[in-house]
């Protein structure tokens, strides 16, 4: 049976939404495909609530650490002899993973990626043009970071009740152990986190994305996506030319030099869709593209378009949609 660390940044008493996509497809891959059996453990970076500590224990886990920093999961993760340490693609991760991998003997660090099956892990190359299927069959510890939203949460409690009961999973959760904190050894420290959109889900977590681009023309006319974002429960993103021009934030740049994201529908207002933005949305499940040039590239990419003015097609749409 294979070992396997997943890494959970807490916030707010709760872990991200990514981890329970990991944790779901890790019991299909058990319990309904069959393919594989593992003894996952799981390190929370963090605290989280008594509630959702009892939600996570509904996943099979075998232990549950707790850590007050990503420093302290270190000794955990190259000690403990995984097969596989896994978490979801953060800010963090993108610096703490590698640099754990070349600190284990043998280690192959394998990041971004959109699907495992228990065998082999897939990945987009080329900016998403192709899609490389990576067999996992080398000795030693694969470090893996997951794309958030390549993987559908599970109703855990129908899935039990489906796949052999309640009884299965609760003997599996042995203890909840503190990992000895690193605190003094640590360089980067979290002080504060300011959330820039407090009402809306993360931009590489969201399952609807409205994005702008140049033809925004300025910052007061994001309040128009604002307004689309509200009726859809959506959270707003840009292209880089929006940002560069100081209509949007940097942190809601989507693409190549900005985030990926992976939601169910990404909605691309006036953005013509160069490689490099295509780069960081290109597996959204569905892309719905507004624009004014019916050549513009975004429509060879898009499942659905409206060609005309984004300040007539939108407030339609705002109205269609509360209708
Ligand atoms: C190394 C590198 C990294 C990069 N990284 C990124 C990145 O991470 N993310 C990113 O986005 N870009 C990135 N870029 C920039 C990228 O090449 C494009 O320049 C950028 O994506 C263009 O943004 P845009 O589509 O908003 O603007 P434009 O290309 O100018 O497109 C504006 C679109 O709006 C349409 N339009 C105009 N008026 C209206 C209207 N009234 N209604 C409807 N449609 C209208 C136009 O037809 C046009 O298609 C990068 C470039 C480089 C070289």
């Amino acid at each position: 049976m294979a070992k396997l660390l997943l890494v959970a940044e807490a916030s707010e008493g709760k872990i991200k939404k990514s981890l329970y996509e990991i944790m779901s497809k890790l019991l299909s891959l058990q319990f309904v495909a069959k393919k594989a059996s593992f003894e996952s453990d799981l390190v929370i970076v963090g605290e989280v609530s008594a509630e959702e500590m009892e939600r996570i224990k509904r996943f099979n886990l075998s232990t549950i650490f707790q850590a007050k920093n990503l420093q302290s999961v270190r000794p955990l993760a190259v000690d403990g002899n995984y097969k596989y340490v896994m978490a979801p693609v953060s800010t963090s991760n993108k610096d703490f993973f590698p640099v754990l991998a070349v600190s284990v003997n043998n280690a192959t660090m394998v990041s971004d990626v959109v699907d495992f099956d228990g065998a082999n892990v897939s990945k987009p190359l080329f900016a998403g043009k192709a899609i490389s299927k990576i067999p996992l069959s080398k000795r030693g510890t694969y470090f893996i970071t997951v794309r958030p939203n390549s993987f559908g949460v599970l109703d855990v409690e129908q899935f039990w009740k489906e796949n052999g009961g309640a009884t299965a999973v609760n003997t599996k959760v042995e203890a909840v152990t503190q990992v000895a904190s690193s605190d003094a050894n640590a360089r980067v420290q979290v002080k504060e986190v300011v959330k820039a959109m407090k009402s809306r889900a993360d931009l590489s977590e969201a399952n609807i994305i409205v994005s702008g681009g140049r033809a925004m023309k300025c910052k007061e006319n994001f309040q128009l996506l604002e307004e689309l974002a509200n009726v859809l429960g959506a959270t707003v993103g840009a292209s880089r030319a929006a940002v560069d021009a100081g209509y949007a934030l940097p942190a809601m740049q989507v693409g190549q030099t900005g985030k990926t994201v992976s939601p169910s529908l990404y909605v691309a207002c006036g953005i013509s869709g160069a490689i490099q933005h295509l780069a960081g949305m290109r597996t959204s499940k569905i892309i719905f593209a507004i624009n004014s040039d019916p050549n513009a590239p975004i429509f060879s990419k898009a499942d659905y378009g409206i060609v005309g003015d984004l300040y007539k097609v939108i407030p339609m749409l705002i109205e269609e949609l509360k209708a």
